[in-house]
């Protein structure tokens, strides 16, 4: 893509890296948070600060947004657009619920705006390195408009469906994600109360037919897969508060599509729980010390066996 003047709002973990690769892309980034930190973060990094989500907008042929939620989202999308410029395409990359992306693009929409939900997989290290993967919801026309845009932040970008189906499909790999780190995490706790070394495990399940990402990319034991944020005594990574987040959009999606999901809703109970313990801030991969713990807690409290 030639030379864009872009606006960015949402300058966090992930908005600040993003940002800083589109600056290096040979794009004007004009870039917009509400946290003075975040702001100045991105100015060494080329962005052009500004003072409000208006004036990110106006005079920018794209504006993406990085934000906790639906909410700020909505509240943003509100400001922006009496300032954008006509013929811009707006680009979501937040994790949003599906209702809060669909109400995105209507308001969009009914500005006269083309819109895109694109919400991303890879995590910091992949906004960092430029290797996100983009998951797009929107029509083809705006998708190939967008494709070249976001190469500079992206591994792969894939269109997959219509408004809202960014989202939808987030959502369904995170649920697969949160659900498998957990089966994970349990065989490894199961077979160590067993006798059997972590390592026979890993050296089985990860060519076998337990192997998935949550294994042998981030696997929850330490010291067997040098990727794995175990070994960084779980710093994120993914944290376990955003897993929870992904997983509660999954359940609610689950509940108004009359979806019957079972381990959906337990994974949610069971990451839930680690957050209320005080685990939200670790790597997702570490609620295979809570269920290390709670295993140690049931055997203490196993009656002894009587005769
Ligand atoms: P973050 O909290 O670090 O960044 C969000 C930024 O938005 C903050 O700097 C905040 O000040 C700013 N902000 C909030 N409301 C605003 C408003 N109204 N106007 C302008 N700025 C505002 O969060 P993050 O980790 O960068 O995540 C951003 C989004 O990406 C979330 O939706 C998250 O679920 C998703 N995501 C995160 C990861 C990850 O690993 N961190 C991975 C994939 C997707």
């Amino acid at each position: 893509m030639t030379m864009a003047v872009i606006g960015f709002i949402g300058l966090g973990h992930m908005g600040g890296p993003m940002s800083a690769n589109l600056v290096q892309a040979g794009h004007v980034v004009r870039g917009f948070d509400l946290g003075a930190e975040a702001l100045e973060a991105a100015r060494a990094n080329g962005v052009t600060p500004v003072a409000s989500a208006a004036e990110a907008a106006a005079g920018a042929e794209a504006v993406i947004t990085m934000l906790p939620g639906g909410k700020q989202l909505l509240d943003c999308y509100e400001q922006l657009l009496p300032a954008a410029e006509p013929g811009a395409l707006l680009v979501d990359s937040s994790t949003v619920d599906v209702a809060d992306a669909r109400a995105a693009h209507a308001l969009a929409g009914s500005s006269g705006f083309g819109s895109l939900d694109a919400p991303v997989s890879g995590g910091t290290a992949g906004a960092e390195a430029g290797t996100l993967t983009f998951m797009v919801g929107g029509s083809e026309e705006h998708f190939h408009r967008a494709e070249a845009l976001l190469e500079p932040m992206a591994r792969k970008v894939i269109h997959c469906g219509g408004p809202g189906h960014g989202q939808v499909t987030k959502m369904c790999n995170n649920l697969i994600l949160g659900a498998s780190m957990i089966a994970v995490g349990e065989a490894f706790v199961l077979g160590e109360r067993l006798g059997l070394s972590n390592q026979a495990l890993y050296d089985v399940a990860s060519i076998s037919t337990g192997q998935c990402w949550a294994l042998t990319t981030n696997c929850p034991v330490p010291d067997l897969v040098e990727s794995s944020r175990a070994n960084h005594d779980y710093e994120p990574g993914f944290a376990a508060a955003l897993m929870l987040k992904d997983l509660r959009l999954a359940e609610s999606a689950a509940r108004q599509s009359g979806t019957d999901a079972a381990l959906g809703q337990l994974a949610t109970e069971l990451y839930q729980r680690f957050n209320d313990e005080g685990g939200g801030g670790y790597d997702f991969g570490a609620i295979i010390r809570s269920i290390r713990e709670r295993s140690d807690q049931l055997t203490a409290e196993r009656p002894e066996p009587t005769g």
